[in-house]
């Protein structure tokens, strides 16, 4: 794969200031292919401070400007489409068609919806007697997992760029190809030299050090929970914004009297697609006692379709961690019904689609993200015990609620504790806020409120 052996900040690709390398590994069969900086403590002040030098100029380019190019950054990523499928897929290992379709299509949506949304949003209002000016924030460290690459680096870069904000982007040492060729992309799209800035590298040394630069304004992070404690108590002590997007444990709640093998099916379908790697995957389903076995019997049968059609996980570490959870949910006396703790392949970092019933709320299955294609399918007594359930954990990042009419399942979702909820299947809306209640994180990305964190607010009085 084409990989480049530097860093992009200032506007063009810069040799990186040490010599250490990241190979960047195929999970399907382990195979290195390709190689890219590990950025050091210098690398991310030149970024940083290339994106200061550049924000006076980029917060006071007009909207519209802004808008023009934001619009050809998503033409410029629908023109490499193509290419950055093939990238997403080579440093996944998604199926080819589903890095077409969801790992291009969501980013080139949110680019598009965050062009629009540049040239129209009310940076200024008046409130009685004040003017409220909304002004962008400042330099933005963007800090993003691996598991969309395209799509969170998008999430955060497009918003940030239509507030006026300049940004440093630290991707996922596990996917930096596709963060890479996002760089060719903002370069083509003729954003000025600083605006964007890329330093490829691990998170203890690049990451951390971006976190902590004191002068970066905002850090925006989605990953694990461990990693963004750590991130919002270094933003705390620096009195710095921050954004964080952390993990979930969502569930599938079907209510009596809903299509029971439509939730059940969309409900697996969701838990497995990108082998399980979706922060907001609705990992619990949870069914009414009555339609228990029924729900079960339909589970496994859908899983066991799913068999050859996900990809591996990203890495060995995490093979290992998901496998040793089946094994765990095995131990602690859930019943397995589909796939298992074994490596279904002997190459790759393959697990199989899994499914657990008779888990009960205490489980660590039933209270830790996997991020695995594992499901847990639990029992619940009356609408009132599924309520307990399904808010039972200390994640609050999305779920969903099936039943046999909209009114009864929206009157249930308000009652969840969680930041989206899909009523009887629901769709993708790029400009709908998303992000967590709870431990599952701070803040919203997408749409207006996406924006508005990247802004800040001043009022004149008059
Ligand atoms: P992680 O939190 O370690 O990594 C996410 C990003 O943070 C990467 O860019 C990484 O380099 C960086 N990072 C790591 N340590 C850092 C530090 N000390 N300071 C600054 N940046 C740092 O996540 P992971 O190890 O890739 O995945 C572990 C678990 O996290 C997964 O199993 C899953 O449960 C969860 N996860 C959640 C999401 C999500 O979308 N919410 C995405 C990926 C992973």
């Amino acid at each position: 794969m084409k990989a480049h052996d530097g860093m992009y900040i200032d506007g063009a690709w810069r040799p990186a200031a040490g010599a250490d390398v990241i190979d960047v590994v195929n999970p399907v069969d382990g195979q290195v292919i390709g190689q890219v900086p590990a950025g050091t403590a210098l690398d991310v002040d030149n970024a940083v401070r290339a994106a200061r030098t550049a924000l006076p100029g980029w917060a006071a380019t007009p909207p519209a400007e802004r808008a023009a190019r934001l619009t050809a950054l998503r033409d410029g990523l629908v023109a490499r489409a193509e290419e950055i499928a093939e990238t997403v897929t080579a440093e996944l290992g998604s199926p080819l068609k589903f890095s077409q379709s969801v790992h291009v299509g969501a980013p080139v949506a949110v680019a598009g919806s965050y062009a629009e949304l540049a040239a129209t949003h009310a940076f200024e209002e008046k409130v009685g007697n004040s003017t409220v000016l909304h002004e962008p924030i400042g330099v933005v460290a963007a800090i993003t997992p691996w598991n969309y690459p395209l799509h969170q680096i998008v999430a955060k870069v497009a918003p940030a760029l239509a507030a006026g904000c300049t940004v440093v982007l630290k991707p996922a040492e596990d996917t930096p190809l596709t963060a890479q060729l996002f760089a060719e992309v903002v370069d083509g799209a003729g954003i000025p030299a600083g605006v964007f800035n890329l330093v490829t590298g691990l998170g203890p040394v690049a990451g951390q050090t971006l976190a902590e630069h004191p002068d970066v304004d905002l850090v925006s992070f989605t990953g694990s929970t461990a990693v963004g404690r750590q991130i919002g108590a270094v933003a705390g002590s620096g009195v710095k914004k921050v954004a964080l997007e952390l993990g979930g444990k969502s569930a599938n709640v079907i209510l009596p009297g809903a299509d029971l093998a439509k939730a059940v099916n969309v409900g697996v379908a969701n838990v497995m697609s990108n082998s399980g790697q979706t922060c907001s995957a609705w990992t619990r389903m949870l069914v009414h006692r009555d339609r228990y076995e029924e729900a079960v019997e339909l589970a496994a049968a859908a899983a066991a379709k799913y068999g050859d059609r996900i990809g591996p996980v990203v890495n060995a570490k995490q093979q290992q961690r998901v496998l040793g959870y089946i094994a765990q949910g095995v131990a602690e006396g859930a019943r397995l019904v589909a796939g298992g703790p074994d490596a279904p392949r002997e190459q790759g970092y393959f697990v199989s689609p899994t499914v657990f019933a008779d888990v009960t709320p205490e489980m660590t299955i039933a209270q830790e993200e996997i991020f695995g294609p594992v499901l847990s399918i639990l029992r619940y007594e009356d609408e009132e015990d599924a309520l307990r359930i399904a808010n039972g954990t200390v994640y609050g990042l999305a779920g969903a609620v099936w039943a046999a009419d909209e009114a009864t399942a929206v009157a249930f979702a308000r009652r969840m504790e969680t930041g989206q909820v899909d009523i009887n299947g629901g769709r993708f809306n790029p400009l709908a806020p998303f992000g967590g209640y709870k431990q599952s994180g701070v803040g919203r990305e997408l749409g207006s409120h996406g924006l508005a964190e990247y802004l800040q607010t001043k009022s004149l009085q008059f």
